[in-house]
């Protein structure tokens, strides 16, 4: 199971720079690579609108 990003992303970034597997792309709204994340929740701590989580 991997981390997701939900529409609540406002594209901000923060996550990124905080995944250790580089599993987050950019786009209008982010996305998690499923078969990269190694679901350590460094995404889902830093981001400040509550957007990633487990499904
Ligand atoms: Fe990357 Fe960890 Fe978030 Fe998965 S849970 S996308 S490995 S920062």
């Amino acid at each position: 199971m991997a981390y997701v990003i939900s529409d609540s992303c406002i594209a901000c970034g923060t996550c990124i720079d905080e995944c250790p597997v580089s599993a987050i792309s950019e786009g209008d709204i982010y996305s998690i690579d499923a078969d990269a994340c190694v679901e350590c929740g460094s995404c889902a701590d830093a981001c400040p609108n509550g957007a990633i989580s487990l499904p």
